[in-house]
């Protein structure tokens, strides 16, 4: 250990972005063996390990890269899943240079940080080809049964802790594959989707039911379920679309984000995408503009680029610095031919109802900064530019659906952000037995959230059958 005088920091190897442009296949290539001994061994092993307090499950960082250097790799893996329901996710996805990475001592003190989450996709990448992750076998088998509503990284992860623990789990989902965002949201060149797919099969082989097409509220009746169930924990993530309100929104070419995304997914498990086959979806050949700085945003321009659009220009209303998608995909989405237009707000749709011709956009400066400390965008008068577009992508966020309708349960309670309340401990709503867990809870968020939260509602439903009293649940439930 401590190699981090001698041994360079280095990531996996990146594909060329001529060739990744190609196709939706994973941008890194992930370590080969010796490569992630080595830089695992660069860990200082600090007795405060910060990296661990910046990630959200606490894992045990230092532990396990202090194995893999060693060439433990069934001790680390082990450790690593004692802490995570899918490390090889999380080590993939995880915006780590705001989390475990960020903090890392020796990033600070210049040497550049371990490279924590590629070394941790190989750790359980490697079980996964060795075998050594197997469908689950309970101790012993219990009799109540446990309702999911949602089938994304949270409803996956609490059905994989409550089923360990011997519960019998069904899991119901609207869509007709399970996975969540993980399956109709990230495009396959940042995850790929047999590596969600096989997580799902495990589950599926471990004795959890899954009901897909299943849309609770929609045909099947929330109440349907509680008869059904002792508990029911809902997952449901956050759906609804921010729109853009600016004249001529209704223009054919005016799609969102979420659903231009799991139109390209689909098409990637060789779906028949009508949408996508009129051409309606699908950037081939046309000029794309997309909205918004998020990761959503991120990843439209860069499904478009490998849709051979013939540009694609992304307009964010802030600057560079402030931009809230990870640092890492922008410059990826640089690398691979996207523009980027900071300081930039839509003002105008051009084109008429059938056929969209371009985008009207204000220039913005950052003026003082508003109650949250973050400097507002205001207009620059007389600096409009009209860019011509064929097809304008909206990615502005998202925000919860209306459950208490749906569920048709007045007494569930909201928070003011239209997010389900849940006591901070428990996870329990406002209706007893029934406990909400992920982006349905904490608002649009990230995978390792979304695991996190699950893991703590698990345990609370665990507590909750146990009859004790639910107190304060462990950090993390190994
Ligand atoms: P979801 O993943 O949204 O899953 C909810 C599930 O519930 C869905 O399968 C849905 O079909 C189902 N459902 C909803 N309502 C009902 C109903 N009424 N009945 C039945 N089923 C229902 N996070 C990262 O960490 N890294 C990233 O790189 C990243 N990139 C992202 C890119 C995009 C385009 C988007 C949109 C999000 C991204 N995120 C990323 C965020 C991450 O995907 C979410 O935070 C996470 O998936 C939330 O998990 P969840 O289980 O709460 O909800
Ligand atoms: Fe880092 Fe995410 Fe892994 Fe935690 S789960 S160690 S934040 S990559
Ligand atoms: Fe190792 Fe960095 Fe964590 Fe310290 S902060 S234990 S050097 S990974």
């Amino acid at each position: 250990m401590l190699r981090f005088i001698d041994t360079p920091r280095q990531t996996p190897e990146k594909r060329a972005a001529e060739l990744r442009r190609e196709d939706f296949e994973e941008v890194y290539s992930g370590f080969k063996e010796r490569q992630a001994e080595a830089q695992a061994s660069r860990c200082s092993q600090c007795g405060v390990p910060f990296c661990s307090s910046g990630c959200p499950l606490g894992n045990h960082i230092p532990d396990w890269l202090r194995l893999a250097a060693e060439d433990q790799l069934e001790e680390a893996w082990r450790l690593s899943e004692s802490t995570s329901n899918m490390p090889e996710i999380c080590g993939r996805i995880c915006p780590q240079d705001r989390l475990c990475e960020g903090s890392c001592v020796i990033e600070q003190s210049g040497h550049g940080t371990v490279t924590i989450g590629a070394v941790e996709q190989y750790i359980t990448d490697n079980a996964w080809s060795k075998g050594w992750i197997k469908p689950i076998a309970p101790a012993r088998e219990r009799p109540q049964s446990i309702g999911i509503i949602g089938a994304g990284p949270a409803g996956l992860s609490a059905a994989d802790e409550l089923r360990s623990l011997g519960y019998r789990i069904t899991v119901y989902d609207r869509y007709d594959r399970a996975g969540g965002l993980m399956t109709y949201g990230i495009p396959g060149f940042k995850l790929e989707k047999s590596v969600v797919m096989r997580r799902v099969k495990r589950l599926a082989d471990s004795g959890v039911t899954f009901v897909q097409n299943a849309d609770i509220g929609g045909g099947v009746p929330f109440s349907d379920l509680r008869e059904k169930h002792d508990a029911i924990l809902i997952a449901t993530g956050v759906y609804k679309a921010r729109e853009l309100s600016v004249p001529g929104v209704g223009a054919n070419g005016v799609v969102r984000a979420l659903d231009y995304l799991t139109a390209s997914n689909r098409k990637g498990f060789g779906d028949e995408v009508p949408g996508f086959d009129e051409g309606h979806m699908n950037a081939h050949g046309k000029r794309v503009v997309v909205v918004g700085g998020g990761d959503t945003a991120m990843d439209c321009v860069r499904t478009a680029i490998r849709q051979d659009a013939a540009s694609v220009t992304c307009l964010y209303r802030r600057d560079r610095e402030n931009m809230p998608g990870s640092a890492r995909e922008v410059v990826n989405a640089e690398e691979e031919g996207i523009s980027f237009r900071w300081l930039s707000n839509p003002k105008l749709l051009l084109g008429d109802a059938n056929k969209l011709d371009g985008i009207r956009v204000a220039r913005m400066r950052l003026g003082p900064p508003d109650a949250s400390g973050r400097q507002s965008p205001e207009e620059i008068p007389g600096e409009d530019a009209d860019l011509a577009a064929d097809m304008v992508i909206k990615a502005l966020g998202f925000s919860p659906e209306d459950l208490p309708t749906a569920f048709d349960e007045p007494d569930l309670a909201l928070t003011r952000y239209g997010t389900l309340k849940v006591d901070p401990s428990s996870y329990e709503t406002s209706l007893p037995g029934v406990f909400a867990a992920g982006d349905i809870v904490r608002g649009a968020s990230l995978v390792v959230w979304a695991i996190h939260d699950a893991r703590r509602a698990a345990a609370s439903i665990h507590q909750y059958f146990k009859g004790q009293t639910v107190g304060a649940i462990p950090e993390t439930v190994g």
